[in-house]
């Protein structure tokens, strides 16, 4: 029988993880990239959870758990380096897991695990969809022309190939805080801890250790909607050095490495809302789909279950339309649960006034030394297992 041929957009996380799977249920997977090359920046990101299982069952966990960070955990300061609080790896939900890697590292572990059975092209990206009953033709930048039995967009968060397919219909939702992340120089003083510093004007800068030498450094701050993600390099750079010049701490230093690094990074926080994810023979996986925002701690786990119960439906029946229905049903009510962030998130971790910092400080101090994993519910507003009842993952043949 002939095997079912599926196109992915986007070499990332979603789209790796959706590959392998697909191709080991049967199915011919090509991947294209609109990098030239992997993109292999960001920081540090966790799997979790089913995630975790899942990552397990195709043999790449122990690799995972090789290319860890090292982070001992996450500790909150004030301007004088002065600890408020800390919470060791794995005492809380929003904190350092177990498995805490570079974003690049699990790219390029994903990456390894498939590149030899799929077809991944580099430097190219779809311009135009044409579907019908039978198939999808795919027009490409560059490329010649092809066709698909089915067409996934792993494009992350500003997916153009969405749009393609849904138009304008999936809103992304601003949420309120702007984040930038940069790679900086280590200097002798940095250790294997996260730093958590708040600065007063609804400031924070975080470093946090890598294990390639490196600190991992980033800002964050609210701010209404300004579109700062459509500046160029040069304009955003100005205005973190605007928004953090007189934020003390490491605030000079972070801005005067940010002048020689190149991995700056700027955008604001949002979510992916879309009120469906498949169209005919088009899907939607991962950020595309279901961006919940790093502030949940969930953005790589979440596109690895995705992908993961979308290959697994579709190598259950030959019918698209059935396993595409059965993709939204298994993983909405999930995807919800971790988007439906609490009431004061993210105001509550960036207080506008010193007694606000100061009242912050306090209570994480108290939660962490009395009762530590009570803190994630400051963050995530539910309870791990609370979310984790929500999704049983599906056992595939
Ligand atoms: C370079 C980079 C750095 C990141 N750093 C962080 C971080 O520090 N912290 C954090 O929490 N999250 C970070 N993320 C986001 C994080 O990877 C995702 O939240 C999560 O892992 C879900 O991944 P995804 O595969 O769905 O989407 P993404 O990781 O966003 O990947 C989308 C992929 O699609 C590619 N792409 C985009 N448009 C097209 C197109 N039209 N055609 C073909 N390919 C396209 C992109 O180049 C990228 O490789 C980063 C993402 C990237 C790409």
């Amino acid at each position: 029988m002939k095997k079912r041929t599926v196109l992915i957009s986007g070499a990332s996380i979603a789209g790796p993880t959706l590959a392998f799977w697909l191709h080991r249920f049967g199915f011919e997977v090509t991947v294209v990239e609109r990098a030239d090359v992997l993109r292999l920046g960001g920081q540090n990101i966790d799997v979790r959870d089913e995630a975790q299982k899942i990552v397990r069952l195709m043999g790449l966990e122990d690799k995972i758990k090789a290319a860890n960070t090292g982070e001992l955990g996450v500790r909150f300061v004030d301007k004088n380096d002065t600890i408020k609080a800390e919470f060791p790896k794995g005492v809380s939900s929003f904190g350092t897991t177990e498995l805490e890697i570079l974003r690049g590292d699990l790219a390029q572990i994903l990456f390894d695990a498939t590149k030899e059975n799929v077809t991944y092209i580099f430097g190219d990206q779809i311009i135009a969809l044409d579907q019908d009953e039978n198939k999808v033709d795919v027009t490409f930048k560059m490329a010649a022309k092809q066709s698909f039995d089915l067409v996934i967009a792993a494009d992350g968060i500003r997916s153009t190939t969405r749009t393609l397919m849904f138009g304008n219909e999936p809103v992304i939702k601003y949420i309120g805080v702007y984040c930038s992340y940069l790679t900086i120089p280590r200097i002798e003083t940095d250790t294997k801890w996260a730093y958590w510093y708040n600065a007063p004007g609804s400031r924070v800068i975080n470093t946090r250790p890598d294990n390639e030498g490196t600190t991992r450094a980033s800002f964050s701050f609210l701010s209404p909607d300004n579109g700062y993600e459509k500046l160029d390099l040069a304009e955003q750079k100005e205005i973190l050095k605007q928004k953090f010049a007189d934020a003390g701490w490491q605030a000079p230093r972070v801005l005067a490495a940010m002048e020689m690094a190149n991995d700056v990074y700027l955008d604001g926080i949002s979510q992916v809302k879309a009120p469906r994810w498949t169209t005919g023979r088009c899907a939607i996986v991962g950020d595309a789909a279901y961006c919940p925002t790093p502030m949940t701690g969930m953005g790589a786990s979440l596109s690895i279950i995705g992908a993961y119960i979308l290959a697994g439906e579709l190598s259950r029946t030959a019918d698209h339309k059935e396993a595409f229905a059965a993709y939204e049903k298994i993983l909405r009510p999930y995807v919800e649960d971790i988007q439906n962030l609490p009431p004061g998130v993210p105001w509550i971790a960036h207080p506008k006034s010193k007694l606000g910092i100061a009242l912050f400080n306090g209570v994480l101090g108290i939660v962490s030394s009395k009762a530590v994993k009570k803190v994630g519910k400051l963050f995530s507003g539910k309870k791990k297992k609370e979310v984790k009842e929500k999704i049983k993952l599906p056992q595939y043949s």
